[in-house]
């Protein structure tokens, strides 16, 4: 297994996630998507072919149309 290049000390697992990625203004959500997640620090890592199968995907008609919600702006002030 392949250790993680962020964190140095997760191994990457094989998951299935949600991807989402921005296109114009239109937001494009794909699920199932194969990709290898650090069980450390969640860095997700996609295969070019992978990159290329959701690009194709995100061109066709959606299976579902997804609410989307926006976080509100909080006035936190981080310290
Ligand atoms: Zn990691």
């Amino acid at each position: 297994m392949n250790k993680c290049t962020l964190c140095h000390k997760g191994q990457y697992l094989n998951e299935q996630v949600v991807f989402s990625s921005r296109r114009g203004d239109q937001l494009v959500v794909v699920e199932g998507v194969p990709a290898l997640v650090c069980d450390v620090c969640g860095d997700r890592v996609i295969t070019e072919e992978t990159a290329r199968e959701i690009e194709r995907v995100a061109t066709g008609s959606p299976v579902d149309s997804v609410p989307l919600y926006r976080f509100p702006q909080l006035d936190f002030v981080h310290s």
